[in-house]
């Protein structure tokens, strides 16, 4: 089973979730750090990092010696990252998204790839818990391709948690994208009950069965509460402010390990996802 957790808004306790609820479970289980332009999953989980490798991207290279100038990368390419300016071919390696169309229809075969790097990926472990997270370079801007390399790493033969961006744009929907449930995080805020609209529309969309954990529940007002009751979007847990919480998030410790109370209770919100995805 896969269960990504996302939330429209950053700061609402997404990763407060993924963790815990990855470390409550224990074993057999893999969390997958997808918020890789801040990844932070491995500031609490605090794995074992095995291994790192690099992640690239094939980018196009014009060889000008073959190039005749006829323009035909530049037509078929979508997002203007080829173009033809006077006499010689410019390229844009930051636009591009490698789908090799420019190849293709060269007809001196005057284009050759050259790979770009995008991000590194680190995997490792903690006890029976498998971690993977990605970390996108300094100034690049195309994550999906790292998300999907991230997500690459998801094993049929355990339960794979994982740690969306925030937000409802293109990163998000590849950290959902086949997921059998998405657990959306928020606040009783009107920031909170706006952004959760936008994240419920995104996973709607998707046709993925989804469920609610309400962080800070005893702040805020019901607004949020009414909204999913009216979208029949089932709360699943409520975390309300604690200030033995919040001390043990700013050492990078997790509610589970300094309230043990907290495991059950993040189990029973895994059962209940099971019971529903059944
Ligand atoms: S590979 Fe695709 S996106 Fe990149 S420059 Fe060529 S046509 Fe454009
Ligand atoms: S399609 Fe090939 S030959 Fe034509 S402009 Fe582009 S690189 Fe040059």
């Amino acid at each position: 089973m896969i269960i990504s957790i996302a939330s429209g808004k950053g700061g609402t306790g997404k990763t407060t979730v993924a963790t815990n609820l990855a470390v409550s479970i224990g074993s057999h289980v893999q969390i997958l750090d997808c918020d890789v332009e801040e990844p932070n999953c491995h500031l609490f989980i605090r794995p074992a990092i095995e291994e790192t490798r690099t992640v690239t991207t094939p980018v196009p290279e014009v060889d000008e010696k073959k190039c005749n100038l006829c323009g035909k990368c530049a037509e078929i390419c979508q997002f203007s990252a080829i173009i033809v300016l006077g006499e010689t071919v410019l390229s844009f390696h930051e636009l591009c998204h490698s789908c090799g169309g420019c190849m293709e229809v060269c007809p001196e075969n005057a284009i050759t790839e050259v790979p770009r790097e995008l991000g590194i990926i680190e995997t490792g472990h903690r006890n029976g818990l498998e971690f993977v997270h990605g970390k996108l370079r300094i100034g690049e801007a195309m994550s999906p391709p790292l998300i999907s390399e991230v997500r690459s790493y998801t094993r049929a033969d355990i339960l794979t948690i994982i740690d969306a961006p925030p937000g409802t744009s293109c990163p998000v929907i590849g950290s959902m994208k086949g997921a059998d449930f998405v657990l959306l995080v928020t606040e009783p805020t009107p920031f909170g009950l706006h952004d959760l609209k936008l994240a419920l529309g995104a996973v709607r969309i998707l046709g993925i069965p989804c469920g609610l954990v309400i962080n800070r529940s005893d702040m805020g007002d019901h607004r949020v509460r009414d909204y999913a009751k009216q979208e029949n979007l089932p709360v699943l847990m409520e975390i309300p402010f604690d200030r033995q919480i919040a001390e043990a998030y700013s050492r990078g410790e997790m509610a589970v390990e300094v309230m043990p109370e907290w495991k059950n209770r993040f189990l029973a919100l895994y059962h209940r996802i099971e019971e529903i995805v059944e």
